[in-house]
C-alpha cells in the first residue's frame, strides 16, 4: 500500500501520528501535540519551523528539526506539489505536556504510550462497567482487594486470555478455592494453641424461615468463620444449645478456648452454665452488642 510505504519511508512519520487514522490530514505532533491539518507535509513544516503558514513548534529537539529539515531539502523536487496545497488553517490544539525529556526517543514513545492507554483503559473498563450492571454486580465489589488481583493477572497473562468457563468455576477453581481457605484455617488453628481464642456463635433466621447458627472463632490474627448449622428442625432449648456448643468446643479444642460469647437468650444462658458447669476452664460471656441492642429495645 502507496500510504504505508511513504509512511515508513517519510521520517516525518517517527515525530507524528494520526490521531484518527480515517482522516489522513489531521496529524499530530509527538512534541507538543499540535493537530496540523495538512498532511505529513505541514507536519513536518511545523516541527522545522519559518514557514508561512503554520507556527513553528516549540518542543521539537533540535536533531529532528536538522534530519526533517534536510530530508525537505532532499525532495526538493517535490516542492512544487507542496505550494499547490490548499492553505488550511491550523487548529489551535496546544496540549500541555510534561517536561521534555532528555531522551526524545523516550519521550516520544510515553506520549503515544499514554495516549493508547487512555483509550484501551477506557474500553476495558466500559467492558466491567457493562458486565457489573447486566450481571447485578454490586459496585462495592471494585473496592476489593480481590478484584484489583484479578485484573492485574488478566494484565499479566497477555492478550488472548481465556475466560474461566462455568465448569471450572463451579468445580475446579472453587475446590482449590476451599483448600487455599483450609490453608488460611491452619495458620489460624496454629494461633488457637498459642494465644487461646474466643468462639462466638450467632443464631439468626434467613428469608426462607431457615434458623440458622454460625460459629465463628477469634484470635488475635482475626475472626474465622467456621460453620453454619441448619437448627430449624430442632426446638432451641438450653439442652441442644448446650450440646451444639459443646460439640464446637469438642472440635476446636477445649485447650484453646478461653470464653464462649453468645447472645443472651434463655437457651444460651441455660447452655452457658452447663458449658461451665462441664468444662470449667472457660467462661459464657454474652454478647455485648446485642445486650446494648436489648437495652435500647
Ligand atoms: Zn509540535
Amino acid at each position: 500500500m502507496a500510504s504505508d510505504n511513504g509512511r515508513r519511508k517519510d521520517p516525518g512519520w517517527k515525530y507524528n501520528y494520526l490521531a484518527n487514522v480515517e482522516d489522513k490530514n489531521a496529524v499530530t505532533c509527538l512534541f507538543c501535540n499540535k493537530v496540523t491539518k495538512g498532511g505529513i507535509h505541514r507536519a513536518k513544516q511545523h516541527q522545522v519551523g519559518n514557514f508561512k503558514n503554520s507556527t513553528k513548534c516549540l518542543k521539537c529537539p533540535d536533531h529532528v528539526r536538522e534530519e526533517l529539515a534536510q530530508y525537505m531539502a532532499e525532495k526538493k523536487s517535490d516542492k512544487e506539489n507542496y505550494d499547490k496545497m490548499p492553505d488550511f488553517d491550523d487548529i489551535d490544539n496546544m496540549i500541555e505536556i510534561e517536561d521534555v525529556d532528555d531522551d526524545e526517543g523516550k519521550m516520544k514513545q510515553t506520549n503515544i504510550n499514554d495516549k493508547l492507554d487512555k483509550e484501551k483503559r477506557a474500553q476495558a473498563c466500559q467492558y466491567i462497567g457493562r458486565l457489573f450492571y447486566l450481571a447485578g454486580i454490586p459496585f462495592n465489589v471494585a473496592r476489593l482487594d480481590e478484584f484489583k488481583w484479578a485484573i492485574e493477572a488478566i494484565g499479566q497473562y497477555g492478550p488472548n486470555m481465556k475466560p474461566p468457563n462455568y465448569h471450572e468455576l463451579r468445580v475446579p477453581i472453587l475446590k482449590k478455592e476451599v483448600a487455599y481457605t483450609n490453608e488460611l484455617l491452619s495458620n489460624h488453628k496454629q494461633d488457637w494453641k498459642k494465644y487461646g481464642c474466643s468462639i462466638m456463635s450467632d443464631g439468626w433466621t434467613s428469608r426462607t424461615n431457615k434458623t440458622l447458627i454460625n460459629f465463628l472463632v477469634n484470635c488475635p490474627s482475626g475472626t474465622m468463620f467456621v460453620k453454619s448449622i441448619d437448627a430449624s428442625s430442632f426446638m432451641k432449648t438450653g439442652e441442644k444449645t448446650f450440646e451444639l456448643l459443646d460439640t464446637f468446643v469438642e472440635q476446636i479444642g477445649e485447650a484453646n478456648v478461653v470464653q464462649v460469647v453468645s447472645d443472651n437468650g434463655s437457651n444460651y444462658v441455660l447452655a452457658g452454665k452447663l458449658l461451665e458447669a462441664k468444662r470449667p476452664n472457660l467462661y459464657w460471656t454474652p454478647c455485648a452488642a446485642h445486650c446494648i441492642d436489648l437495652i435500647l429495645e
